[in-house]
């Protein structure tokens, strides 16, 4: 039995993973095993690489650095809990996150709206 992992929904191509960093890389196949031990349906990743916009704070998309995972109409406000959670469990442990320009901390999720309410996953340099 074969099962789908993720799907790229939106703005996310597939080909974008060549372009993303080990380090997100290792936090998302992570993430593939934390839904898959609780049960949660497989992430929607719906934005991955962005070139340079007006919108965006930081150039984590435009580095492969970050990837956007769907929330709205599809994880509950606690799935969304639990997700964010175990990601920035994952980071007290593997220091992979991103450090924030405004705090100098780091910061491995961001549950944020941006055109949808979605998770923005990101890693450091
Ligand atoms: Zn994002």
């Amino acid at each position: 039995m074969i099962e789908k992992r993720f799907s790229c929904v939106d703005g996310a191509e597939l080909y974008d993973f060549m372009f993303i960093s080990p380090k997100l890389m290792l936090v998302f196949s992570h993430l593939l095993m934390f839904c898959e031990k609780e049960n949660l349906p497989y992430p929607q990743i719906t934005s991955i690489i962005r070139h340079k916009d007006s919108f965006s704070k930081s150039n984590t998309h435009q580095t492969g650095r970050a990837m956007d995972i769907r929330t709205r109409d599809y994880y509950t406000e606690e799935q969304i809990q639990k997700i964010v959670y175990f990601l920035e469990d994952f980071d007290n442990t593997y220091k992979v996150g991103a450090i924030s320009r405004k705090t100098g901390l780091p910061r491995i999720v961001v549950y944020h709206i941006g055109s949808q309410w979605h998770l923005h996953i990101q890693t450091r340099h």
